[in-house]
């Protein structure tokens, strides 16, 4: 898989990449990610990226065209023209070139992505919606925005990593570069270690034996992830729960599943709604409540 980024400030990734999983997936090939300065793509002496808002009003936006060239340099089309089967060319030619590449090399069809404040708000569901992409190329704004018509022309969807204002889109789509290389296959060290993390999707199946313990197997289902302890075994006059001391499995994996639910009850209670919840889960959450009110 291959990530672009355009950004006034390709320094600002120099470091990001450069450590833990992220380092090792592109160590090892599995993920490539390329920085281009937006700045190359303009021609005055200034390099001027930016201009004043049509309208008035605060601050700068994102000039169209230096952005325009930078997409085309990186032989993506406009998305009139790239879903237009009619006016396709041959593959390499209608989906671009690798920049400075000797021959013309395949692209795969881009997913091109702004990053915005305004944009639908990214979740780890479409983490792994663009985890299936083989080109994702994310657009990272400054200033009040990007000009509007680059997101109508050139952008399959707008990304938002919260509801807060950043004053630029790097963090962002470092986020969201994170996020969805971890997903990818060989990644983890663990294939199926991102399925019992928080916000996992649910097995196929149900995820409770018909005993009321968990499977072994089973993603989170949409839930928080559990609390993880480590050694030793009291700290700060804090004792790990006895559950995950004694060695039984099955009361191991009923002690987690409750505080999945504890957890996600306390702090997302919104996420219930659409977890994948098993007869034995409703019923823990119907004791949990009895005890604890959500804390909004
Ligand atoms: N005027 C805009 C904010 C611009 S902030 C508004 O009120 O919506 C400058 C840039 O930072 C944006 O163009 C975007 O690329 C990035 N950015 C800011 N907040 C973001 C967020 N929550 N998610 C993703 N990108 C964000």
């Amino acid at each position: 898989m291959k990530f672009e980024i355009i950004t006034i400030f390709p320094e600002f990734f120099s470091s990001i990449f450069e450590n833990g999983i992220l380092r090792r997936a592109l160590a090892e090939g599995l993920v490539t990610v390329a920085v281009h300065d937006l700045r190359a793509f303009t021609h005055d002496r200034h390099r001027t990226v930016d201009d004043r808002p049509f309208g008035g009003g605060e601050g700068m936006v994102l000039k169209p065209e230096p952005l325009a060239e930078a997409l085309a340099a990186l032989g993506i089309a406009s998305k009139a023209e790239r879903q237009t089967p009619s006016r396709a060319k041959a593959p390499a030619e209608n989906i671009g070139f690798d920049v400075g590449a000797e021959a013309p090399t395949y692209q795969p069809r881009p997913q091109v992505v702004l990053l915005s404040a305004q944009g639908r708000p990214f979740t780890q569901t479409m983490a792994r919606e663009l985890a299936s992409e083989e080109r994702v190329l994310l657009i990272c704004g400054r200033y009040e925005g990007v000009d509007e018509r680059i997101n109508q022309l050139y952008c399959d969807q707008e990304l938002s990593i919260g509801d807060y204002v950043l004053s630029g889109g790097e963090l962002a789509a470092a986020v969201v570069v994170d996020a969805t290389m971890r997903l990818l296959p060989g990644v983890l060290g663990n294939e199926a270690s991102s399925e019992f993390e928080s916000f996992g999707v649910a097995d196929a199946e149900i995820t409770t034996a018909e005993d009321g313990v968990p499977r072994s197997q089973h993603g989170s289902g949409g839930l928080l992830d559990y609390p993880h302890y480590t050694r030793p075994a009291e700290f700060g006059g804090l004792r790990v729960p006895e559950t995950l001391l004694n060695g039984d499995h099955a009361g191991i994996r009923r002690w987690r599943r409750e505080q999945q639910l504890r957890k996600t009850l306390a702090n997302r209670p919104d996420l219930l709604a659409g977890a994948a919840l098993s007869k034995e889960d409703e019923k823990l959450l119907e004791a949990i409540r009895g005890v604890i009110e959500p804390s909004y």
